[in-house]
């Protein structure tokens, strides 16, 4: 092995010194051991059995990946390539935690000597616009089993960040701008991969909602309206997911690291949510011992990313000097071994056996297929006819491959980049294509057809090919990631490759690959438009498929996309306070996405929730009655009265007058409805009361005023086809209440 850190050497030292009182230790010895026993038993017993230093290992975690820049080589336990490792307790039958990012699939960081191939998903985003709860946990339990059968129990996860901001870089590994929708998708993702036996994490808890100054931005919002946007999405993907570890960001709020916001992890994550997992800072994220630790940050992660190993030799001088009491340090310990006991880590070993990777790519494959939104169709252009002679593929690299978005959720595929050498090479790069040309996809859906590939690097030679072809179809590309914000015009002046294709010839299709929203300039030029985001390892089938038919579009979009930059709520990015720091003034509160556009009455590109279909559905009887325990329950028919079978997302929307609503409507509920041509199906959807709500900061606790309220029934935030009214008496809810679903 290479030269180890001193530190490592040392603490090699000491698990030489319990290793023998391991080899004799008998299960019977170790009654946490004892799956009869639940979870907080097992962990109460077991932390009772350690001493100050064991605690003190479980709080401390290491990056998993070599870091020359800091002289820091990891243990010979950590996988090598991961992003983290926190040293198990041998004795005790306490194992190692070896964490994964695992957002879209297992990643490798980028310095790791070597790459792990596996399998990714589609984007965040793109799960979420298929507002598929089954998909997504199916999704979540791909990354679990590819996670524990590679050697991880603890992941790196669950991106609920709200799309507040379009130029987030990370938009792509989030759920989209609404609470609900984004919570139930990727609370259904964590729920599917600790259904593995794997911890999860959701993340970055909280309102780290831009890459601009990421690490010292504050950022400013009313405290009841964070409770009815960003904090909701948290709060749905929770009781969703139950997940093991959330993840504080690196940004500020209202003042504070978000790791150091006793408000933030001990107020809300505790006292009103209840929950019982351990909190972790991102890498980088922690910034004191005695201040974040009693907040309520159980673990630093990924060391040496911070500058001190707060949690590492600077906590045993806390709790020695009292800063951080003993207690406080057990009850640390005892949140993460507890985790480990509720989640199975411990119960169900992580080991490594061999992938099922062919059933795995038909995972991805779907997942892009109905995460994919058909924004534009004139002219009935898709699907693209069998009796096409010539079709033209241009840009995009499509004849080698699909984009993927870049930063620590990075998956590296089968095969490796399919277009190395792009800028950046390395973080938050390397740009990565996965290798599922869209090309060779397309070429074996139309084997009568003459189909040619021009790189659009040369426009005009694009043009002449669009010519004298009878279909154009454009790949464009964004390439977003972590760290950095982007801008919503297409890179390297692909809208005047767009249009000069369109001049060439109006029938083209623009496939998009983009993290979120962008502008289209060109709209009124192009007969059709898929946005496929980043569609995974098997994003160049599921685009084919999409393009002839084979599959019908069912995605809805879970953003809104502005037409231009006046559609922005925010202006700018680098705002700065009276004193000169760099604040986020979230002005607009929990006035998000489409409800910013309602609020202001202004029309988007493409409202939230729109997605065509090559059939047509018909939503109608609309019914809401008030239960018993104060929900609301809506009934609604949807019709398939088109050619095809298909997918139907039927949306329910509320509104109210009540004073405190953030905007005339919220979505409150919606169906995943397959449906063969000529059906029909009739659904009943609660509707969750906190959604009927305001929440009262002064009170802390959500409130439904006595009146009447608007239940919407629509195909987009912006079609709505019927209305009905219920009136609700007056009600108060705790702020962690859950109302049944
Ligand atoms: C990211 C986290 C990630 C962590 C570990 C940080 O840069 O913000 O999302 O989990 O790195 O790779």
């Amino acid at each position: 092995m290479i030269v180890r850190r001193a530190k490592w050497q040392a603490f090699a030292a000491g698990l030489a010194a319990v290793i023998p009182f391991l080899a004799t230790a008998d299960d019977n010895d170790k009654p946490w051991m004892n799956t009869a026993l639940d979870a907080d038993q097992r962990a109460e017993l077991v932390v009772a059995q350690m001493t100050r230093e064991e605690r003190q290992t479980l709080v401390f975690g290491y990056f998993g990946t070599d870091a020359p820049w800091k002289k820091y080589t990891i243990a010979p336990e950590a996988l090598e390539g991961s992003a983290g490792y926190v040293p198990g307790i041998a004795r005790l039958g306490i194992p190692a935690q070896q964490i994964a990012d695992a957002g879209i699939g297992v990643a490798t960081q980028g310095g790791a000597k070597q790459k792990r191939e596996r399998t990714a998903l589609p984007s965040g985003m793109a799960t979420a616009a298929s507002w598929d709860v089954d998909l997504a946990h199916k999704a979540g339990a791909m990354i679990g089993a590819e996670a524990r059968d590679t050697g991880f129990n603890v992941l790196l996860a669950g991106g609920v960040n709200l799309v507040r901001e379009p130029r987030n870089g990370r938009n792509f590994e989030y759920g989209g701008e609404d609470p609900l929708l984004a919570g139930r998708i990727v609370g259904a993702q964590i729920a599917g991969i600790q259904s593995q036996h794997v911890i999860s994490t959701v993340k970055h808890f909280a309102l780290n909602d831009q890459e601009t100054d990421r690490n010292s931005v504050n950022v400013v919002i009313d405290r009841a309206q964070a409770r009815m946007s960003d904090l909701l999405a948290f709060q749905f993907a929770m009781e969703a997911s139950d997940p093991g570890s959330v993840m504080c960001s690196y940004n500020k709020v209202w003042g504070e690291h978000s790791c150091e916001s006793a408000y933030l992890l001990n107020d809300v994550l505790r006292k009103d949510w209840g929950w019982k997992g351990y909190v972790m800072s991102d890498w980088g994220a922690t910034h004191s011992t005695g201040k974040a630790a009693n907040a309520g940050l159980d673990q630093q992660s990924g060391y040496p990313f911070d500058d001190k190993p707060y949690f590492g030799e600077l906590m045993l001088k806390a709790v020695a000097s009292g800063e951080v009491s003993e207690a406080r340090l057990t009850e640390m310990a005892r949140r993460i071994v507890r985790t480990m006991f509720a989640k199975g880590v411990i119960d169900h070993p992580a080991k490594a056996v061999p992938i099922d990777f062919a059933a795995h790519a038909e995972v991805t494959r779907q997942g892009a297929e109905q995460g994919a939104v058909l924004l534009r169709n004139e002219k009935g252009i898709l699907p693209l006819k069998a009796d096409l002679k010539r079709i033209a593929v241009i840009g995009g690299y499509a004849d080698k491959g699909v984009l993927a978005g870049g930063g620590s959720s990075l998956v590296y595929p089968i095969g490796g980049n399919a277009v190395p050498g792009l800028k950046p090479t390395s973080w938050p790069g390397p740009v990565m294509y996965y290798p599922s040309s869209p090309l060779a996809a397309i070429k074996a859906l139309a084997p009568n057809a003459q189909v040619e590939f021009a790189s659009g690097g040369d426009r005009k030679a694009a043009a002449a090919l669009a010519k004298k072809s009878d279909v154009a179809l454009v790949f464009a590309t964004q390439w977003n990631g972590e760290a950095f914000d982007s801008p919503l015009t297409l890179e390297n002046d692909q809208d005047t490759l767009v249009s000069a294709v369109a001049k060439a010839n109006p029938r083209t299709v623009v496939v998009l690959q983009t993290g979120g929203a962008v502008f289209m300039p060109w709209i009124d030029q192009v007969q059709g438009v898929l946005e496929a985001w980043y569609p995974g390892t098997a994003g160049g089938q599921a685009i084919a498929n999409l393009l002839f038919g084979v599959v019908n579009p069912s995605g809805h979009l879970p953003i809104s996309f502005p037409k231009d930059e006046s559609q922005f709520a925010r202006k700018s990015l680098e705002e700065k306070d009276a004193k000169g720091d760099k604040v986020a003034n979230y002005t607009e509160g929990a006035t998000v996405g489409y409800k910013w556009f309602d609020q202001h009455q202004v029309k988007p590109l493409f409202p939230f929730g729109f997605g065509l279909s090559y059939t047509k559905f018909e939503y109608s009887g609309l019914q809401a009655r008030r239960l018993d325990d104060g929900r609301v329950m809506v009934k609604i028919t949807a019709r398939n009265v088109g050619e095809r079978d298909g997918r139907a997302v039927p949306q329910v929307y509320v509104g109210s007058t009540a004073s405190g609503w953030e905007a005339p409507k919220r979505l409150a509920g919606w169906q995943n409805l397959p449906l063969p041509k000529g059906a029909s199906g009739e659904v009943e959807l609660p509707i969750d009361a906190r959604l009927l709500a305001v929440f009262d900061g002064a009170a802390n606790e959500w409130r439904i005023a006595a009146g009447t309220y608007k239940i919407l029934l629509g195909h987009s935030a912006s079609d709505i086809v019927a209305e009905t009214t219920v009136t609700l008496p007056e009600q108060r809810m705790p702020a962690g209440a859950l109302a049944p679903n």
